[in-house]
């Protein structure tokens, strides 16, 4: 009888487990599979990947899965994983560090929405120190036409997801989640800094 042997690449596995851990802040290595994370984590069923094998992944350098998974993308940075873990492992630093990685190392993005959101949601922050829901959305639309267009999805797919989006938006003014008015904080000198030492 035959038995498989597990193969790890330990070169590629230092570097990404390194990379990851350092843009993360997370110590990788202190993960013992208790799958406690993996009990508590809301998309991990959605995803089909929960935190405890996101690391697993990492610490074994399997870089294309680990980076081509939807728990990197659908994470909802609800940190249950983290309150819950013995060793104080945070995914969603890590699901952040993974998707920083993939911004740039030019890789398509598993859900493009997503970072598109993300993008959006940054910019606008980055304006007036928190989020502008018209330039946000402007912003957000924007770049979701640009993926369909690109995607060969055409007119249709664009005003497919407008009229979506518009539904949507309705829903939030009645509710008041939408403000028409430009609010920028005080501190926008403290904002601006803050982005140019995360972007160096
Ligand atoms: S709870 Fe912490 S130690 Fe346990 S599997 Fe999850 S990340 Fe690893
Ligand atoms: S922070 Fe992300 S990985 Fe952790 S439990 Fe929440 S959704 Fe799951």
């Amino acid at each position: 009888m035959s038995s498989q042997t597990l193969t790890i690449e330990t070169e590629a596995a230092g570097s990404l487990a390194g990379e990851v851990a350092a843009r993360s802040g997370q110590n990788l290595n202190a993960c013992y599979q208790c799958r406690r994370c993996a009990a508590g984590c809301p998309v991990g069923d959605d995803t089909g990947v929960t935190p405890d094998r996101l690391i697993r992944m990492i610490l074994l350098g399997e870089k294309e899965e680990a980076m081509n998974n939807l728990l990197v993308w659908k994470c909802v940075a609800c940190y249950t994983c983290g309150t819950r873990c013995p060793n104080n492992i945070h995914t969603a630093r890590i699901t952040e560090a993974l998707k920083h990685m993939i911004k740039e190392q030019h890789l398509e993005p598993m859900v493009p929405k997503v970072a598109n959101f993300h993008s959006a949601f940054l910019t606008s922050t980055s304006h007036f120190g928190r989020v502008n829901e018209m330039e946000f959305m402007g912003i957000y639309e924007m770049k979701n036409a640009k993926n369909e267009l690109t995607k060969g999805g055409g007119v249709k797919a664009i005003v497919d997801e407008l009229k979506a989006q518009m539904g949507l938006g309705k829903a939030m003014m009645k509710l008041k989640r939408i403000h028409f008015s430009i609010d920028r904080i005080k501190g926008m000198s403290e904002i601006k800094r803050l982005f140019s030492t995360a972007k160096k």
